[in-house]
């Protein structure tokens, strides 16, 4: 049976990447990082619990790259630019084809986006990742939380819902969730299209950098557009008022019915897409942004000085906003 050692060898350990801001990467008691001069190191972590966040037996490639592109995710909506990452892993045993499939799906993002394994933990225990991410950004132009200002046009990248719409599909809820009656049943083609958006999720971080110096705030959305543009208008002492049908559902919740399409936009979650609040000024800005890194992006409303979430459909009138998702709460 493979060592711990041999393990972290075999999967995780990479020749030197040339990338002269990591001192020392994998095998001593510390990584050594050199960021930029100047720049800000913006740090965060995430972390992937079997049964959680994902299903018993769930892809091992894909669990590799779900769970690098949820913490690049976080870079993305602060605006940094990735640079290294450690991984602590717990694992019920030394699986070598899962370990293989793992690290490629893993290791695949990381080189996309030019962000080292540098380091980590690895032990026996029930199935869970998680990883800490380090990414660097100029000083003064981090997207925070509390920068939303009144007057701020509120938008969002990508495309929202389809991840739900695929869990739905998988979990077979339809008892839990009063509307699933009403969905139409999903071709096996648009099913795994769904799924792609559950499983693989695309971090925007070429989106965050472009908006440095014209978002005010930005999140990443995981928990539920609503929920995480709850956290930016609390830490803003502000409101919005929200376009429910201005919403951008994915291509296969598009094809649902509006009630369904509305809420699962509204609080899905697993979307990792940014909600972001620019100037109207800026307007332009934001869409030469959008352009520049291949990412759509849609305006769905605007920041008030009054709090509170106002939310109508295209037609003006006044919605109910639903619930966001909350690990201690509703599940
Ligand atoms: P320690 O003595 O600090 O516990 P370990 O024996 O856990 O060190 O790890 C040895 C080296 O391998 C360290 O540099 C550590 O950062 C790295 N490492 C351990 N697990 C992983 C992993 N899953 N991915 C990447 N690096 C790892
Ligand atoms: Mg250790």
């Amino acid at each position: 049976m493979p060592s711990e050692f041999d393990l972290i060898k075999q999967y995780f350990t990479r020749p030197p990447c040339g990338d002269a801001r990591i001192g020392l990467g994998i095998g001593d008691d510390c990584a050594l990082l050199l960021p930029t001069p100047g720049s800000r190191l913006a740090v965060s972590a995430d972390m992937l619990v079997e049964g959680r966040h994902f299903f018993a037996g769930a892809d091992a490639e894909s669990l590799g790259h779900k769970a690098l592109a949820v913490n690049l995710s976080d870079l993305a909506a602060m605006g940094a630019a990735p640079l290294a990452f450690t991984l602590a892993l717990s694992l019920p045993s030394p699986d070598t084809a899962w370990l293989a499939g793992f690290s490629s799906g893993l290791l695949a993002l990381a080189d996309l986006h030019g962000c080292s394994l540098i380091g980590g933990d690895t032990t026996r225990g029930p199935l869970n990742i998680c990883i800490t991410v380090f990414g660097e950004l100029p000083a003064g132009v981090a997207l925070r939380r509390d920068a939303a200002l009144p007057g701020d046009e509120l938008w969002v990248s990508g495309t929202l819902g389809d991840a739900r719409l695929a869990l739905a599909a998988l979990r077979c809820d339809a008892a839990a969730d009063a509307i699933l009656p009403l969905i139409p049943p999903l071709s096996e083609a648009d099913l795994q299209q769904a799924a792609q958006r559950l499983h693989r999720p695309t971090p925007r971080v070429a989106l965050g950098i472009a908006l440095r110096g014209i978002a005010h705030a930005a999140i990443d959305i995981s928990d539920g557009f609503a929920g995480d543009l709850a956290h930016v208008l609390a830490r803003s002492r502000c409101g919005a008022s929200v376009d429910a049908d201005a919403l951008p559902a994915g291509p296969i919740l598009q094809k649902m019915p509006a009630a369904l399409r509305r809420d699962w936009c509204m609080a899905g979650g697993d979307d990792y897409e940014l909600c972001f609040t620019a100037p109207p000024c800026l307007h332009a800005a934001v869409l030469a942004a959008g352009l520049a890194s291949g990412t759509r992006v849609t305006r769905v409303g605007r920041i008030d000085a009054a709090g509170g979430l106002r939310l109508s459909d295209g037609d003006g009138n006044m919605l109910q906003a639903p619930p966001s998702f909350d690990h201690f709460g509703n599940s």
